[in-house]
């Protein structure tokens, strides 16, 4: 199969995640036709959905570079926007659309292509393998990280991957993501006593700490940037307090907190930052208060060098373009690689995934398939 033929049948699988819908089994049936030794992995906890992932490979010998992606894709939203069933993939103009598109479908259907076309026609030292979960778009608990926890148990050993979500803003070959910001959220409850306003004396007002505490926090400056990464950012999203009457001084107040950071945090220090400052408003007083914390990634920052070049090159000779390192936008399961191997970004354009109509230029695949080959080529030299 050919990798717009096998994008067309993967999009065809109606996989919103967690469901795969059959899949990865035509990924498996591509994949072991052509040598590749495939195991599933299935995986459960309690409060999320079973999910299945496939791990295929190809040869035992070191050095050892992994493809990882999702075949599982986010609903299709507003159905009756789209021009043609999000699961009937439909060519227009030189675009393929379909749920999975973009986001990742045709990169998985490219990386297969260029997997099975290099291990068919070139000698090389080393092995070759796909990490594919159907759980990215999800809680992306029975997924990747599960997987490489199980094959590192069995001995597995990666050391190199490319993920391969869609990375450039508006033409293929534009960029490579090489790191990604770390996100923390924070919730904060004071409570006080509530009570009459002119009798202040019987009263404890939330408010007053809770805005210390606030204005101490948005005048941190966190870092200045480097050249990787923006300056770290903290961004209050909610203040609150309990409902009463234009003069009565509310029981509890609360507010909510969002920081998108670079790696020269952890959620750690972060926390300990913040804890120091609800310490300083609320310690030796009547307040009780309540602190929460979400940790939804950690940053990471792969090490520009041998690999991260061997991507550059092998992009600039299908595209021409010279493509610039970058650590934007959310998070992706190379947050999970990152702790296992040197781990960098790659795939089509992005601007369409997650929306209605859905869409990747057609020629792109083609081109993408050949930046994966290219990329094995420059790496077993
Ligand atoms: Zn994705």
């Amino acid at each position: 199969m050919n990798a717009i033929e096998l994008t067309k049948s993967l999009i065809s699988c109606p996989s919103i995640t967690p469901e795969n819908a059959g899949v990865l089994d035509i990924l498996q049936e591509e994949l072991s036709n052509n040598g590749f030794d495939c195991k599933r992995y299935k995986f459960a906890e309690e409060g999320t959905a079973d999910v299945d992932n496939l791990f295929a490979k190809y040869g035992n010998d070191e050095p050892h570079f992994c493809f990882g992606g999702h075949t599982d894709v986010v609903p299709v939203g507003e159905q009756n926007a789209w021009l043609s069933n999000p699961f009937e993939p439909s060519e227009k103009d030189g675009k393929l659309y379909g749920r999975g598109a973009s986001d990742m479908k045709s990169a998985i259907a490219a990386f297969v292509c260029a997997v099975v076309d290099f291990t068919k026609n070139n000698k090389f030292k080393g092995s070759v393998s796909l990490l594919i979960t159907n759980d990215e778009e999800g809680p992306a608990i029975n997924g990747t990280k599960k997987v490489l926890e199980e094959i590192y148990k069995n001995g597995e050993k990666i050391n190199s991957c490319v993920v391969g979500e869609p990375t450039c803003p508006s033409k293929l070959g534009e960029m490579i993501k090489i790191g990604r910001r770390g996100s923390l959220m924070a919730k904060f409850d004071v409570f006080g006593k509530q009570g009459h306003v002119a009798y202040p004396q019987w009263t404890l007002n939330p408010i007053n700490p809770l805005t210390k505490i606030i204005n101490d926090i948005i005048s941190l400056k966190l870092d200045e940037g480097s050249d990787d990464f923006p300056p770290s950012n903290i961004e209050i999203v909610k203040i609150s307090a309990s409902d009463g009457a234009t003069n009565v001084v509310p029981h509890s107040a609360s507010s909510q907190l969002n920081i998108r950071y670079n790696v020269s945090h952890t959620a750690v220090s972060l926390k300990n930052k913040l804890n120091d400052i609800v310490k300083e408003h609320t310690e030796d007083t009547n307040y009780q208060i309540n602190t929460e914390y979400y940790e939804t990634a950690e940053p990471f920052l792969t090490k520009k060098g041998k690999f991260t070049d061997i991507i550059k090159k092998s992009v600039n000779e299908i595209t021409g373009l010279d493509a610039e390192f970058s650590t934007t936008g959310g998070t992706s399961d190379a947050r999970f690689f990152k702790d296992y191997c040197e781990v960098a970004e790659f795939g089509l354009i992005g601007e369409t995934a997650h929306q209605v109509n859905e869409n990747v230029n057609i020629e792109d695949i083609n081109k993408l398939e050949d930046i994966y080959k290219n990329i094995l080529i420059n790496y077993f030299k």
